[in-house]
Order: C-alpha cells, then structure tokens, then sequence
C-alpha cells in the first residue's frame, strides 16, 4: 500500500491530497451550513470554503510528502546496512544465518541435501603485516568477488568475521562441493591482487560438511562440523579443502 502510494510520484501525491482537502473542506461548510439552517451559496461558499486549503494544503504537504520519501530512502539505506557487509557487499553475518536457516529447513521439508562451506583465508594476518591493511580490504574484495563470480545464482556467500566466509549451497552433494571447492581454490590460486604496483597472491582453506537432507542435524551442528573440516585444512598444510566425516 505504502509502496504503491509512494509510486505515484511526490507532485502527484501532492495534488490528490490538494484536491481531498478542498473537497473535505466543501463538505464540511455545506453540512455545517445545512446544520446550522443557514443558506449555502454555491459561488460564495464553494471559492471560501475551497480557498484555504488550496492556500494552505500544497505548501504542507509538499513538504510532509518530502518527509515520507526522505523516510523511505533511509529504510531502503538501513536495510542494505542490516543486510550487507559494507567492504565485500557480500551478506554480513546475521543475513546469511537468518538465510541459512530458513535454506535449512526448506532442504528438510524437500529432504534434498545441501552444503556448508567455511572459508578462511590463509596467513592473512602476514597480508596486512606486509602490504598494509588497505591492501587486505582489497583482497578481502578480491576474494568475494571471485567467490561469486564461481558461485550458482542460488548459492548464498556471506561474510562470517574478519577473514572468514560462508558458502550455503542449496541441493548440492558432496560431489558438487567438493567440485566448487577446487574450482574456487584454482581460480584464487590463479588471480593477483594489484595494490599500488605490487601483487599480491593469496590462498583459502575450506571446510565442508554435508547435510544428507533427512538427518536430524541442526544448521548449528552443521556449521560447527565445517568449521572442524577448516581446522583439519590449515592442519593439512592450507590451501586446501577438508571434507567433515564424523
Ligand atoms: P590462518 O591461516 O591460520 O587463518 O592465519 P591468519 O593470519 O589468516 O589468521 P589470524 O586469525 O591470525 O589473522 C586474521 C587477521 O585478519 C587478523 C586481522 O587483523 C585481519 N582482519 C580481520 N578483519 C579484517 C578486515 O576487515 N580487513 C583487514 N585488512 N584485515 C582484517
Ligand atoms: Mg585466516
Ligand atoms: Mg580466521
């Protein structure tokens, strides 16, 4: 309702609610008129009955109008706030598990499998202790780019904490994640990130942890397993992925 209001465009707004209050205004003055027993003259009364809130209905609601779109716009600018990760415009932390939960029991209630997928770049800390922390924004970017660049439109990546990102991947079997996880590992391996003339290569490790669709695991089980297949990739020397087996 509100959006289809806002639709018509503040001139137009203007002019209906224009036209509302000098109607409502007729009204009144005819009732009033009517009540109190006294003649109603239609060229008289129409134009005194009309002209004040012509006079005064554009000015005020121009303005409160104005105020609405205002309103409207930082809605839109709070909600991209709550929603994404303001460096790699990925989904921030809270986004993706709100998403992941509700992906979580649609793949239950089709009893289709999905996976998780925890990523955490390598050495990242020596980036920053190298080039700078700009230069680590910058692969921080570079890194969520390719991600989604590599990634199915219905596969979801949000960012988890500092250097730490999360893949939901919605219908996909171990197969599959393991076949995304080495094209995402090729495709870091083989990119360069240009700060200020030096170049800068970079890994990932990935944990991966499988929900078959029709076990009785929770997204947070889900999760805390991937997390346990990361740990076991930068024990198996990084760069890498680790399957969680229990
Ligand atoms: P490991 O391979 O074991 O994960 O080592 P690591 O150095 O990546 O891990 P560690 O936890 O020691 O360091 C992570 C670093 O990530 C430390 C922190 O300063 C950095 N970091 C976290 N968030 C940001 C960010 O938004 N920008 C930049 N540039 N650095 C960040
Ligand atoms: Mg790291
Ligand atoms: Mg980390």
């Amino acid at each position: 309702m509100k959006q289809k209001i806002l639709g018509l465009g503040r001139k137009r707004i203007v002019v209906i609610i224009t036209l509302v209050s000098i109607f409502l205004a007729i009204v009144s003055d005819y009732s009033i008129a009517k009540l109190l027993g006294h003649n109603f003259s239609a060229s008289q009364d129409l134009l005194r009955a009309g002209i004040i809130p012509l006079l005064i209905a554009p000015f005020i609601s121009w303005y409160l109008v104005g105020l609405l779109f205002e309103l409207e716009k930082l809605e839109k600018e709070m909600n991209v706030l709550a929603t994404f990760d303001d460096l790699t415009g990925v989904y921030n932390r809270r986004a993706f598990y709100k998403i992941s939960e509700c992906l979580h029991t649609y793949s239950l209630s089709k009893k289709e499998p999905y996976s998780l997928l925890i990523i955490d770049l390598d050495l990242f800390k020596r980036i920053n202790d190298t080039y700078g922390h700009s230069a680590g924004d910058k692969v921080l970017k570079s890194f969520s780019q390719i991600a989604k660049e590599l990634s199915r439109s219905s596969d979801v990546l949000g960012r988890i904490g500092g250097e730490e990102f999360a893949f939901f991947l919605p219908n996909t079997t171990v197969q599959q994640a393991q076949g995304f996880s080495q094209r995402l590992l090729t495709g870091i391996n083989a990119s360069v990130v240009n700060f200020e003339e030096k170049l800068i290569r970079y890994s990932v490790s990935i944990g991966i942890c499988i929900h078959s669709g029709d076990q009785d695991t929770s997204l947070h089980e889900v999760l805390q397993n991937a997390d346990k297949a990361l740990y076991q990739a930068k024990e198996n020397g990084r760069n890498q992925f680790s399957v969680f087996s229990s």
